[in-house]
């Protein structure tokens, strides 16, 4: 499974729309690597920055995770993949010069969008860019 769970959901978009009313310009689940097949939902190129907006239920958030009754053992099992891989990819886009930001899909989407613009402020002001 190239992506766990349903594109474009509604933290997704929540987080999208916040930047966009900021005037932040960004590429919307896409690859950045030969490496691996991870499509961050939001990428940055030229500051190379790639966020992600992960589910509470597939990306094992501390808060909220749960296992299905049926068949729990198989998706402990499952569910630990899925945080595995995810460490595995980012491991892979950091090596290649990529900062990586996390979210839940329960965090504040203003909370997170300022996060975004913190790093792409550090990045613009250390490459002199805007
Ligand atoms: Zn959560």
């Amino acid at each position: 499974m190239a992506r766990f769970g349903r594109r474009d959901t509604a933290p997704e978009l929540a987080l999208r729309r916040e930047l966009h009313r900021r005037g932040r310009r960004f590429f919307v689940d896409r690859p950045v690597s030969r490496r691996c097949r991870v499509r961050p939902d939001l990428v940055f190129p030229r500051a190379r920055i790639a966020v992600f907006v992960d589910g509470c239920f597939w990306h094992w958030c501390e808060e909220h995770a749960h296992l299905p009754k049926a068949n729990a053992e198989l998706w402990r099992q499952k569910l630990l993949a899925n945080r595995q891989r995810d460490a595995a990819n980012e491991a892979v886009l950091v090596g290649e010069g990529w900062q990586v930001l996390r979210f839940w899909e329960h965090e504040d989407s203003s909370v997170a969008a300022d996060r975004v613009e913190g790093a792409l402020r550090r990045w613009a002001s250390i490459s002199g860019r805007r």
